[in-house]
């Protein structure tokens, strides 16, 4: 059976040698005799595959050490409460950037929490195709932190630079392009990802956090949203997702081995110039966002005539290429080619994109 290239925004695809190695790895981890899905997460075997675990993703970004990685439950969508919950500390203001779908989620999810949520700046009156530059970013001064979207997973549109927040800490939602490149760990107070797109299977969150900023909850926060609780039990409170854990540190020894993030962010830029090249030097296909602004991981784009849809995804599918249907809320096609879409997928889709105008434009 032939694997086909999944363009989903996630669950996404998983490097192939990932799940050849889990599948090897399957019924018996390393002479265990059990499937690590069966290991008790306070034995002495599965604390030594989550160490290292952390150990490679501190490596591979690079994590200074006064920030704490917590391997957590709930997805991106509980972070969105766990940050206001955590982070205010006897504050009652917080800024907002507002760059489409997931920020918007954010922000009415904070606003259960916080008495003063400022919008920063937003990009809704462009339809969300454009980050702000960093002059309409207007910080409110006593905000507990700043909180943006560097890489809007539906509408596809990313910051090319991190926004200047005079001190106050910065958290950033950075599901959809953790680990896509370098970053500089320093410049945030906090970053969260859901695991389901450059990490690993769905089900695991991970959290990186200044430790300063951690252990001061708001009162009533649930003791599972208390980011010093799971920080002082090394993410082990309660039992972790940890069959996604596992998976998610052989991702790390896989970037690792690829040459680390430098290596990798050359690839994802290829892989995207590639695909935006494509639909830019056609009349057929389109990309809403302002060029310097366009997503590495989640590409968005239309066809001239939407009737044609329809007909495009039949196709594709019949060519390996799959998910590739656009968010419900913008339509239209959408290609997410995080880190484990190989080359090889993205200039397939870009060849039948070519023969489908060529016989159907
Ligand atoms: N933020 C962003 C940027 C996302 O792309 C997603 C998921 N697509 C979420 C938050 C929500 O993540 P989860 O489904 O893990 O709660």
């Amino acid at each position: 059976m032939a694997r086909v290239y999944n363009f989903s925004a996630g669950p996404a695809m998983l490097p192939e040698s990932v799940l050849q190695q889990a599948c090897d790895e399957m019924l018996d981890w390393r002479g265990s005799g059990m499937c690590v899905a069966e290991m008790s997460h306070r034995g002495k075997e599965y604390m030594s595959i989550a160490a290292e675990a952390e150990a490679d993703l501190r490596e591979l970004l690079n994590v200074p050490n006064n920030y704490k990685v917590l391997f957590l439950q709930g997805g991106a969508s509980s972070q969105f409460a766990a940050v206001p919950m955590n982070l205010l500390r006897g504050g009652s203001s917080a800024d907002y950037i507002n760059t489409g779908s997931w920020s918007k989620k954010a922000i009415s999810e904070a606003r259960h929490y916080c008495s003063n949520v400022n919008v920063a700046a937003t990009t809704e009156e462009s339809k969300f195709t454009r980050a702000p530059v960093p002059a309409e970013i207007q910080l409110s001064g006593d905000a507990a932190y700043l909180h943006y979207t560097p890489n809007e997973t539906i509408e596809g549109v990313e910051f090319a630079y991190i926004p200047e927040t005079g001190g106050c800490p910065l958290v950033a939602d950075m599901s959809s392009t953790l680990l896509s490149r370098p970053i500089d760990i320093s410049r945030f107070g906090l970053i969260y990802a859901g695991a389901q797109k450059n990490i690993g299977p769905a089900g695991l969150t991970i959290v990186i956090v200044r430790e300063d900023l951690i252990g001061m909850p708001i009162a009533g926060t649930p003791t599972m949203f208390d980011y010093k609780i799971h920080a002082d039990n090394d993410s082990m409170y309660n039992t972790p997702a940890t069959y996604a854990w596992y998976l998610a540190g052989l991702v790390f020894k896989w970037l690792k081995d690829l040459g680390g993030l430098d290596a990798m962010a050359i690839i994802n830029q290829r892989k995207a110039a590639l695909l935006y090249n494509a639909i830019d030097s056609s009349s057929f296909y389109a990309n809403p966002v302002q060029p310097t602004d366009r997503s590495w991981m989640n590409v968005p784009f239309t066809l001239a005539n939407p009737a044609l849809d329809d007909a495009f995804l039949k196709g594709a599918k019949a060519a390996n290429l799959t998910t590739l249907k656009g968010h419900r809320s913008v339509g239209g096609m959408r290609a997410s080619i995080y880190n484990a879409m190989p080359e090889a997928g993205v200039a397939a889709l870009v060849e039948f994109m070519r023969e489908f105008e060529r016989t159907q434009g």
